[in-house]
């Protein structure tokens, strides 16, 4: 039978997918919907075999995760299935990250809730929010407030490899390990926040950082990683830490082969840290003694969250439900289920 800490162990990674609803372009090219998810754990993919009578060429694929989310669901009930029991985590000294991993367009950015660009203004229902909303509902519980516990967020972007913080004018900022293997991103900018209002104004100021001087968010965005974090300090010491993080686009892979050496750099360096997050994941999941944390930037400067008895992971894999798309969505699919 299972014991208790089994059970913890069980559940230190959580996989779940999300659907986006058909978009206009693709309601406007009478694009066929590949997704369904039968059940709310299930999703199965209609992959056409044959350009022509896609009807009787479909090749079903299915997958199973911890959850699935299809296009009816709200970010607050993908929230609470996925980010919410982690908030928990870091309030009992834990840490914690949640990923929004997925290609372009597919809906991250949208979930993760750091999307202020253009008509998507209300970013006060993304997870980055909802989870601010329930650390500060926390702090007021009678068992959590006489630790007098102190909140602060950053929030910074991984771009090439490099390191930049979205709440200091894009300060491109050096990783140093020390010998203890800690991790420091130095001169990092830690704000104090006081309520969720506080929270949403720093998203605000990090997401017009991230796009100032690009000609599209979108191309931006889908070749960094941005990282927003909820720290807990207890008299100065770190208590807990949530990471929220809102992954490049993992559709570079073709960018390997452009004729711009840049933009071949760009992906290779997007599928390296993809690749190293996936090991890292799967070694919390075991236990590993080995966690391959320094293949990339993100992974080292995740480092904190990979190790320890009391780290927790979930990850949003976010599909687009268009048969343009299918292969990128498969891809997604089999990452997610490594993952698991
Ligand atoms: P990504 O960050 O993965 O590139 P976005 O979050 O920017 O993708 O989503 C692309 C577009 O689709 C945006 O206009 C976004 O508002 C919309 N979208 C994504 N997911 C959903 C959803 N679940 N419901 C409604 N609109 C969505
Ligand atoms: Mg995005």
């Amino acid at each position: 039978p299972l014991t208790a800490t089994d059970l913890i162990e069980e559940h230190r990674i959580c996989v779940c997918v999300r659907k986006r609803p058909v978009n206009k372009k693709e309601l406007a090219a009478k694009e066929l919907d590949v997704i369904t998810i039968p059940s709310k754990d299930v999703v199965m993919v209609h992959e056409p075999k044959q350009k022509v009578d896609l009807t009787r060429f479909l090749e079903n694929q299915t997958f199973r995760f911890d959850y699935a989310f299809d296009d009816s669901s709200t970010n607050e009930m993908v929230y609470r299935f996925t980010a919410r029991p982690l908030v928990e985590t870091i309030f009992e000294r834990g840490m914690a990250t949640c990923f929004a991993y997925g290609q372009t367009g597919s809906g991250k950015t949208h979930t993760m809730g750091g999307d202020f660009s253009g008509k998507n203004q209300d970013c006060s229902k993304g997870i980055y929010a909802l989870a601010a909303r329930d650390v500060f509902l926390m702090l007021k519980k009678p068992n959590y407030k006489k630790l007098e516990l102190q909140v602060y967020a950053t929030f910074f972007e991984i771009y090439s490899g490099k390191v930049f913080d979205l709440l200091n004018r894009k300060a491109k900022l050096r990783v140093l390990e020390d010998g203890k293997q800690q991790v420091q991103v130095v001169g990092l900018q830690e704000r104090e926040v006081r309520c969720t209002e506080d929270v949403l104004k720093l998203i605000e100021v990090g997401n017009s950082c991230r796009t100032s001087g690009q000609t599209s968010a979108n191309a931006h965005s889908s070749r960094s990683h941005a990282v927003f974090q909820i720290i807990l300090r207890r008299k100065g010491k770190m208590h807990g830490k949530f990471s929220l993080i809102d992954l490049a686009g993992n559709e570079r892979g073709a960018d390997t082969s452009s004729a711009d050496r840049q933009t071949r750099l760009e992906g290779a360096e997007i599928n390296k840290s993809l690749l190293a997050l996936k090991e890292c994941i799967r070694a919390l999941g075991r236990n590993q003694a080995h966690t391959p944390f320094r293949a990339s930037k993100l992974t080292q400067v995740l480092r904190d969250s990979f190790i320890g008895e009391n780290s927790r992971t979930c990850m949003i894999a976010t599909i687009s439900p268009g048969m343009a798309s299918c292969e990128n969505t498969l891809n997604t699919l089999r990452y997610a289920n490594r993952v698991k």
